[in-house]
């Protein structure tokens, strides 16, 4: 998946299981961000394609590094509440943004956990969206090697080839619908992921996958 879908991903899970409503914005923030943690795997790609490509959907896409990654930016944002700040920082920027930056209240050891499992659970959703996209337009299946490096099996259902504009067409869908109408948030993401479960199955058996 891209970035963009990744983060709607992560946003409509937050949605779905109810982050807006017990953790705040803070939290659908968290999963959006977080949703993309996995693929700094790739950056290195960028300045060496062939010595890096061992790496991608590796070294990020293994559980060691999500635990790792969600433990540091959940404290990270319970101890110095990053998201408030950049809010603020977009606030004074863009003076007509609607997003009020309230005081974030929880004991911050407590947060430091909630911010994790959020981060933590974003991210394994990742590791699932990659392998269901995967392959196509003359590209190879990346298959995510989620236990690297105790063990090197790999995993890759390609039920869409990666860059398929279908799921960025729905993800959007959904968060226009929210926006628009501002209530029944988690039936509305809800239906959203259903929809694109649905167009995954359908794209995959077409594809004979
Ligand atoms: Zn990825």
């Amino acid at each position: 998946m891209t970035s963009p879908e990744h983060t709607l991903v992560g946003i409509h899970f937050a949605f779905v299981t109810g982050v807006h409503r017990f953790v705040g914005w803070r939290g659908v923030a968290m999963a959006g961000v977080a949703s993309n943690i996995p693929d700094w795997d790739g950056i290195p790609m960028l300045f060496d394609m062939q010595r890096f490509e061992s790496g991608h959907r590796v070294w990020g896409h293994c559980v060691l590094s999500i635990l790792f990654t969600s433990l540091l930016i959940g404290f990270i944002q319970a101890r110095w509440d990053v998201i408030g700040r950049v809010t603020v920082w977009l606030q004074r920027t863009l003076p007509k943004t609607a997003i009020v930056a309230a005081q974030q209240d929880t004991a911050w050891l407590i947060g430091g956990f909630v911010f994790a499992l959020i981060g933590m659970c974003a991210q394994l959703l990742h590791l699932l969206c990659d392998m269901v996209v995967s392959g196509g337009n003359g590209l190879s299946d990346w298959a995510v090697q989620p236990w690297w490096p105790f063990s090197n099996a790999a995993y890759v259902y390609p039920l869409i080839p990666w860059g398929d504009i279908g799921p960025t067409i729905i993800l959007m869908a959904g968060i226009i619908a929210i926006a628009k109408r501002n209530a029944q948030i988690s039936q509305t993401s809800c239906l959203t992921i259903g929809t694109l479960s649905g167009y995954l199955i359908v794209r995959g058996l077409i594809r004979g996958t």
